[in-house]
Formats: C-alpha cells, sequence, structure tokens
C-alpha cells in the first residue's frame, strides 16, 4: 500500500500537475495528514493553498477552510472544480436555496472542502450542523487577522480556539503571510496552537526586483517605467487620495492604457465592475487607493507602482508583494519627493494616538524613509526588518544593478540649515532654496533676506539637487516640518551640532541625484523585470504562439464565466509556447497539467499548438 506521502506526491502530480513539493510543503502536509496541528508562514505566492488542500483529500471526510475573504471564495472553489475537486463556500453572497444545496452537499458527506466565512462558522447552527460531518480539518487561512494591533483584525477570529475545544481530534492549520514574531505569538496564543509544529519560510520574494526613485515629476517618471517595462501588462498603481487616482486613472486613459480607478468613495458597484474587470482582462491597470487589495489574488500582477510613500515598511512589503504571485518577475517601483517625506512625517506627528503608540508609529516612519534614501540592497533592508539575513546583496533592486553614488554633503546641509536658522524657520523648502541660489524676486526682497549673509551661497547645486537635498534632510530627521502642515522647515535637535560647527566633526553623506539620461533608463530597463522577461523570455515566435494561447485561454475562461489564471497560469501556457507538446503525455509534463485539466483542455491546447495561425 502507498505511503500518504506517496499519496500526496501522486495528487500533486495529477490533480494539480505538479512535480516537486515547495520550501515546507511536504513536511506540513505529513503532519496535517498525521492529524497534527501546523502554522505555518510563507510568502504571498509560496504555496499556502495546497499544505490543506492535499490532506483535504487525504484525510476522510470535509475540509472546513476559514478565511475571511469572501471575495476570494468564488475564485479558489472555481480552481479546485477546475481540477476536479468537490469544493463549495458558504457567504452571504449565495441565495438562499443556493445554500440549502451546498448544506446538503455537506451533510451528506459530498465536499472535500468547504470554505466558510468566519462569522458563519461561529453561529449555532453552522456548529450544529458541523457536529454531523466528519470533519478532516480546520484550516484558518489569513490567520494575522487575530492580532489585535494588526491593520487586519477580525474579531471573530479571537472565538476560533472554540473549534478546537469543540473539536478536539481535528488538526488545525493556521496560515499567514505575516512575518512578525509579536503577531506569531498572538496567533498562537489566541488559537490555542501550543502543541503545533511551526513552519516558518523565507519571506523573501525573489521575483520581486524592488525600485525606489526620488522624482520631481512621479507621473512621467511612472509613464517611462510603464513604456519601458510594461507596455501591455496587468498592474497596481497606489495612490494617496481619491482625487489623485481619479486623476490618474484619467491621464494613463489618455495616454492610451486601459486603466481603472479604484477607492472607496466609488459607487459599490462601479468598484467590484473595476475589480472584475482588473481580474478577468488581460493587461488593466487598476489605479487605486490602499483601499483596494485586500483579497486580491490575480497571480498575474506584473507591477505594483507607488506614487506616494506607504505609511511603513509593513505597508510597503504587503502592498509590492501583490506583483508576482506566480512567481514571474516583476516590479515593484516607486516614486516619491520631498513633498510625501513632509506629510508622512507630519501624518505620525499628528495623530492623536498615546505617546507610546506614537514613538512606534515614528520609528517606522524613520525606518521607510531610511529604506528610501538607503544606498546599499534593498531587500537586505527589507528582510533584516522582518529579522531575517539575506547574506549577498539581491543583485535584483536598483541599488544593486546601479549603485547610488554619495557625496560629502556636509557643507551643503550647513548652508541649508544656516538659511533656515536666519529666516527665522518661518518659510518652506522653495523659498529658502530661492535664497540659497540667490534668486531676487518681490518677497525675498521685501523680508531683507536678500541681506542675508547665507544669499546667493548655494549656486553650486541646482534647485533639483537642493530639493533632493532637503528631502534626505527632512528624512534623516536633520529638518522637521511644522505640525500645522503648510510645509515650514524647522531644525531638529539634530540639526545644532552641525550648525554650531561642533567639536566633533560630523560629515553628512547624501545620495546624488541619479540621472535619467535616455542610456540610463535602457540599462535598467534591461535589468527590471521588462515585458519580454515577465513572458520569461520568449523567442519572437513563441512569443507570437504564447499570445494565440492566451487568447485561447480567454475564450474558454469567458465561457465558464470564470478568471483566466483559473484556466491556465502564465507560466503553464509559456512552458507550452517553449515545448510545444504534440502528444498528450508530452502535455502531462508541463507544469500546472493534471489528469482532468488535460481532459478539459488538452485537446483544444494541442489543436492551438499545431494550428496557431488559424
Ligand atoms: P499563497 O496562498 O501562498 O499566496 P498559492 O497557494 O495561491 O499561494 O500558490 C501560488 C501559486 O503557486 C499557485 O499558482 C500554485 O498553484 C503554485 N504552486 C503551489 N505549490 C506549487 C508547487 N509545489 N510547484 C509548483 N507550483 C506550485
Ligand atoms: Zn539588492
Amino acid at each position: 500500500m502507498p505511503t500518504t506521502m506517496q499519496r500526496a506526491r501522486h495528487i500533486l502530480k495529477s490533480s494539480f500537475g505538479y512535480d516537486d513539493f515547495r520550501h515546507h510543503q511536504a513536511d506540513i502536509i505529513d503532519a496535517v495528514s498525521q492529524g497534527q496541528d501546523v502554522l505555518t508562514l510563507m510568502p504571498t505566492g509560496g504555496g499556502k493553498s495546497i499544505c490543506y488542500q492535499i490532506p483535504a483529500l487525504l484525510r476522510p471526510g470535509t475540509a472546513i477552510v476559514v478565511s475571511p475573504l469572501i471575495a476570494l471564495m468564488q475564485d479558489q472553489v472555481d480552481s479546485l472544480q477546475q481540477l476536479g475537486i468537490q469544493a463549495a463556500f458558504l457567504n452571504s453572497t449565495l441565495t438562499a436555496a443556493e445554500q440549502r444545496a451546498i448544506e446538503s452537499e455537506l451533510l451528506a458527506g459530498k465536499l472535500d472542502l468547504l470554505y466558510v466565512a468566519p462569522e458563519r462558522l461561529l453561529n449555532g447552527q453552522m456548529l450544529s450542523m458541523l457536529d454531523q460531518c466528519q470533519i478532516s480539518l480546520f484550516a484558518i487561512d489569513e490567520a494575522h487577522c487575530v492580532a489585535q494591533w494588526g491593520h487586519d483584525f477580525r474579531k471573530e477570529y479571537q472565538q476560533l480556539s472554540l473549534l478546537h475545544e469543540r473539536y478536539p481530534a481535528v488538526p488545525r492549520i493556521a496560515l499567514t503571510a505575516t512575518a512578525d514574531q509579536r503577531t506569531r505569538d498572538e496567533i498562537i496564543e489566541q488559537l490555542a496552537l501550543q502543541q503545533a509544529h511551526v513552519f516558518i519560510n523565507s519571506f523573501d520574494r525573489p521575483n520581486i526586483h524592488y525600485a525606489i526613485h526620488e522624482a520631481g515629476n512621479g507621473r512621467d517618471a511612472l509613464w517611462q517605467f510603464l513604456q519601458s517595462n510594461h507596455p501591455h501588462d496587468a498592474g497596481i498603481v497606489y495612490c494617496l487620495s481619491r482625487k489623485n487616482v481619479e486623476a490618474t486613472a484619467e491621464w494613463l486613459q489618455k495616454k492610451g492604457r486601459t486603466a481603472l480607478p479604484y477607492h472607496a468613495g466609488l459607487k459599490q458597484q462601479l468598484r467590484q465592475e473595476n475589480q472584475q474587470r482588473f481580474l478577468r482582462e488581460d493587461g488593466i491597470i487598476i489605479v487605486a487607493t490602499i483601499a483596494f487589495g485586500m483579497g486580491i489574488d490575480k497571480p498575474d500582477v506584473r507591477f505594483v507602482a507607488h506614487l506616494n510613500l506607504p505609511k511603513n515598511i509593513e505597508s510597503y512589503y504587503q502592498e509590492t508583494g501583490r506583483a508576482g504571485r506566480d512567481g514571474l518577475p516583476s516590479n515593484a517601483w516607486m516614486s516619491y519627493g520631498l513633498k510625501d517625506v513632509i506629510n508622512l512625517r507630519l501624518f505620525t506627528q499628528n495623530s492623536d494616538a498615546n505617546e507610546l503608540f506614537k514613538r512606534m508609529m515614528l520609528q517606522k516612519t524613520d525606518a521607510m524613509l531610511g529604506l528610501c534614501e538607503l544606498t546599499s540592497c534593498r531587500r537586505q533592508a527589507i528582510l533584516a526588518y522582518f529579522g531575517e539575513t539575506l547574506n549577498q546583496p539581491c543583485g535584483n533592486c536598483d541599488n544593486c544593478i546601479n549603485p547610488p553614488e554619495t557625496w560629502d554633503a556636509t557643507i551643503a546641509t550647513q548652508k541649508a540649515l544656516s538659511c533656515i536658522y536666519r529666516s527665522g524657520e518661518r518659510f518652506g523648502s522653495q523659498y529658502i532654496i530661492d535664497i540659497l541660489l540667490g534668486k531676487t524676486d518681490e518677497r525675498i526682497s521685501r523680508n531683507g533676506h536678500d541681506q542675508l549673509s547665507t544669499f546667493n551661497i548655494g549656486s553650486e547645486h541646482s534647485n533639483a539637487e537642493w530639493r533632493g537635498i532637503f528631502r534626505q534632510l527632512v528624512a534623516h530627521g536633520l529638518l522637521a516640518s511644522d505640525s500645522e502642515g503648510y510645509g515650514v522647515l524647522k531644525l531638529t535637535e539634530k540639526s545644532w551640532p552641525l550648525l554650531k560647527r561642533s567639536k566633533i566633526p560630523q560629515t553628512v553623506m547624501l545620495r546624488k541625484l541619479r540621472k535619467t539620461s535616455k542610456q540610463q533608463r535602457k540599462r535598467s530597463s534591461t535589468y527590471g523585470a521588462s515585458a519580454q522577461q515577465s513572458a520569461q523570455d520568449l523567442s519572437q515566435e513563441d512569443q507570437y504562439i504564447f499570445e494565440q494561447l492566451r487568447t485561447l485561454r480567454r475564450k474558454l475562461a469567458t465561457e465558464q464565466n470564470v478568471p483566466p489564471y483559473v484556466i491556465f497560469p502564465d507560466k503553464t501556457l509559456n512552458e507550452m509556447a517553449i515545448i510545444k507538446p504534440t502528444t498528450h503525455a508530452q502535455m502531462l509534463d508541463i507544469s500546472g497539467i493534471g489528469a482532468v485539466k488535460l481532459s478539459r483542455y488538452g485537446e483544444a491546447f494541442l489543436h492551438a499548438l499545431k494550428n496557431p495561425d488559424e
């Protein structure tokens, strides 16, 4: 008789179409199948679902999957049904009749997996129904939702320990992509997982290329980035305000891209519609506030662009993490300027949280700004922030590929600080820069600032350079802005030693402004996840075949009213385009094609491969 793990491997190949387990998948599946509790931390796209889906097929009974992401359940169930697995969901989107039908399937023991929202699971009626079923396991997805201080807190999650009390013999597996120790401890505590095996994966997302630009005009830089890297790809552009979302979407539309807005102020129906189009059509850009994202499981998001600064590294990582779930090369791109830095600092200063919380927020702001102004590998810094060590620079971030130059900016800093001091700490950056550059405008002469000793002492730097200097000084805490939000620059405690030329000599090293000359642009685009690369370096001919396969996929998806990636992921189409299988057996060798999908789609794709010009 085959062992449990032999059966697991068989399912992996025959149903899911994959040759090997990834990361800790095999150990996790082994433990859960044997009836043990597990806590697993894996990055987005790491392959968490299989960790409970395969045990659900190995153990008798129905697996109950708790998930707060109602919008995702349909996709997950569609994907499983495509593999010939008996799956269903119960949530508020179903009609009463649909619910009853699923409940009777559950009671008849016909379901391998049932997805439910936590509030539904905890109601008395549902529990008494579960009492009558054989339950194979409980999977608690997005387990970080138990964490009180986290941004995804769900109070129902805190009652999920009830499952353990009521069904002590049923194994539980909690899954999350949120890394930090505090959240981890809270999950164990709240869900009573003290006895669980804990599997922690590296949080690195090696397929994501990180780049952070200090830009004068964020939009132009965005356009350059899109043109050279993603002329046809789907992606997300994050903006800070609703107004900005609307304006940016409109601007991209005018430039010829299909860009749809998404923010909390839009009518529910329009939001839904835009999200749906993003999931189902190819090459759509969603322009959104951070209201968009939670529960978006689209695997082929090729880029996430920020036109603002995220509040902290956690948010940055979560938001950029929506790119490249399928493991193909993807870009996390950001552009920010002096104003963004000032606003982020202000946001923390002016929050009405208690002192302790505020201090924590300040530290997080510092860390985020530090990441922006960093001159070494971004990935090393991000992972270090989450307590992980990457021994070598990654080679796949802007700083690794195109190392920024630094320069000794001590004198420039002293000039800037001195100028602010002498003009009474009452002005914004542009005014101070004008004094430094010796501009004689009416306001400056009215204030008598053309008489200052710092008037016209900064002409060795351009206006743009000075803006970069001020941005970095604010980012490093050598300057602060007024708390009213007028952008007035003030000295800080850290400024004084420099201003007074203290006995202990201090140097200030800053990043040089990067020139985006044509040559450099070209260079960085060949390194980042460019359009060609994201189609995994297909030759022109293969690219053509890939497009034909994509068209077929879209047709099949539309017929069944499911998103295209539920039929096959891009990765599978890529492999097909390169290998060009001609028989069913060769088809089965392609990653992502198991027996059921072969019988459903094998013929259609073989035909398309044989006759690409039809
Ligand atoms: P997560 O929930 O961790 O974000 P998923 O479970 O959605 O990730 O998996 C991400 C992608 O990786 C899916 O397309 C999935 O089918 C694929 N995948 C999972 N495990 C494997 C494996 N062992 N080999 C190849 N692909 C895998
Ligand atoms: Zn790097």
